[in-house]
């Protein structure tokens, strides 16, 4: 990005300086306007990249969120600026990001660019005079879709919301890896914990969440303000503590020292303490051994990976709170193939149904496979006969040997033939190899089921959907 920020030959001159305190009230005035979820979803990752002349130019890290805003937003980003700034005529859109700012403002929008969080008032960011994004609203237990390999995680966690600083559950440790909802599960203690609102002490309950960097980040950034004292003063004084992704600590002596000592305060004076880590205190090598030690003290509960039914349940709860119509087989499609996390799962349910918004298109599964090309790409991987046999027994609810029995009972008999047709369609096998893989049967035996299966699904819309539906899933 080669912008101009410095003053041009042109008329109204934009007083650079001015530039981030301008966003940062039209990004303010754009998130009440819009309201925290859309903000969230579209307009967050907006950044300024500079002025050139007359024209601002606001980045995006796709072409999509890019496509959206322009299309959604652009307008408003026109007119909001012109009333700001009546130096500038217009505002370019553009696929970028991720790239560094212009030098000359990197400094200022790195302090001043984000927008005002919208916080109840009692809940304070206690390490900071600037409030800044802290809790994300969208993080509830009421958001929170519990099942198998999180309940147990997410009955600690409520019970910590309830009741802080209940013997047994001080510290609660919750690791697991990412995407599995730890920041999800500490930002929904933080909310129940704003909400009830009592500290016992008869004033409103202080919580302090924060990243481990950003610990880190403060205690350095005290010590060289030599403020030390007042960053432990503060820190100290809160009712609750959390600290999410404590693994950054890892080969940072000092902050774990700091963060050692500060864990001890608030430990015996009986406040609760809150910590996320990718794996388990005993795992976590690099972390001093004392506090592994301590971590290990109270409740430590691991979040799963998940499996088909909490995916599938996740789906259905975030396309209800969209209130989009997302079909049951493409989310049984996602479920299958977006495996790796929950964020990438929710990620693609987004994606799919902004696209629906935006084209007014129903949401199928071809308009799916489109939209999501990249994600599933990056999912596919090359599929066996053993995983085709697999797949279609558990479809057609028939054994796994019969796929090389000789039953010929129709009922197991078109499952086959399926199979076999899909084994030609996904596989680099020949037709004499597919035949052995299927009970020694010779090759015009699979050729027949090809050109049957072919032949029937032209005919039969609902099987030839079923068919379909099979080959996405199992595509490569
Ligand atoms: P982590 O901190 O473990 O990396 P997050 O808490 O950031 O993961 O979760 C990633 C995303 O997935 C968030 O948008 C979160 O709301 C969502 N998520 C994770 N688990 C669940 C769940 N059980 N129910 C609903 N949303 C979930
Ligand atoms: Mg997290």
């Amino acid at each position: 990005m080669q912008h101009v920020l410095a003053a041009t030959m042109q008329k109204p001159i934009a007083d650079i300086t001015q530039l981030p305190a301008q966003w940062s009230r039209i990004r303010g005035r754009l998130q009440s306007e819009v309201g925290e979820l859309e903000y969230r979803n579209w307009l967050r990752q907006m950044t300024l990249a500079g002025i050139d002349g007359d024209e601002i130019t606001v980045l995006l890290p796709t072409r999509f969120l890019c496509d959206w805003v322009r299309s959604r937003y652009g307008d408003r980003l026109n007119t909001l600026w012109r009333e700001a700034n009546p130096a500038v005529r217009r505002v370019d859109i553009r696929v970028g990001g991720g790239a560094a700012p212009v030098p000359a403002l990197a400094e200022s929008l790195a302090t001043t660019i984000e927008p005002t969080p919208v916080v109840p008032n009692r809940f304070e960011e206690r390490m900071d005079q600037r409030p800044e994004l802290s809790i994300d609203p969208r993080f509830t237990f009421e958001a929170f879709v519990v099942g198998k390999p999180n309940e147990f995680a997410h009955a600690c966690a409520r019970r910590v919301a309830e009741q802080p600083s209940s013997p047994g559950f001080n510290p609660l440790f919750l690791y697991g890896g990412v995407g599995l909802g730890k920041t999800h599960l500490m930002h929904a203690i933080a909310w129940e914990l704003v909400a009830r609102g009592n500290s016992g002490a008869g004033r409103p309950v202080s919580v302090a969440y924060m990243s481990a960097e950003k610990f880190m980040y403060r205690f350095i950034a005290a010590i060289r303000s030599q403020q030390q004292m007042q960053f432990k003063e503060q820190l100290r004084s809160v009712d609750v503590l959390m600290i999410d992704d404590l693994q950054f600590l890892i080969g940072k002596e000092n902050t774990q020292e700091e963060f050692f000592h500060t864990f001890n305060a608030l430990v015996d004076v009986g406040k609760q303490i809150v910590v996320s880590a990718d794996k388990s205190p005993s795992d976590l090598s690099g972390l001093d051994d004392r506090l592994r030690t301590r971590l290990g003290y109270g409740m430590v509960a691991d979040l799963h990976a998940t499996t088909f039914e909490l995916r599938m349940s996740i789906l259905e709860a975030k396309a209800a709170r969209a209130g989009a119509a997302v079909p049951a087989k493409v989310m049984d499609f996602l479920a299958h193939k977006i495996t790796s996390n929950v964020r990438e799962l929710e990620g693609a349910l987004n994606r799919l149904v902004a696209h629906a918004n935006l084209f007014g298109r129903p949401i199928t599964l071809e308009a799916t496979q489109e939209v999501l090309h990249d994600i599933l790409k990056a999912h596919d991987r090359r599929v066996s006969i053993e995983e085709i046999q697999k797949r279609v027994a558990e479809h057609f609810s028939i054994r796994l040997t019969d796929m090389s029995s000789a039953r010929r009972a129709r009922a197991v008999a078109r499952p086959r033939q399926v199979a076999m047709y899909l084994a030609k369609q996904l596989t680099q096998r020949s037709l004499p190899e597919i035949g052995r893989r299927f009970g020694n049967r010779d090759h015009t035996t699979v050729m027949h089921a090809v050109s049957r299966v072919g032949e029937l699904m032209t005919r039969d819309a609902v099987f030839a959907e079923d068919v379909e539906l099979l080959r996405r899933l199992l595509e490569s």
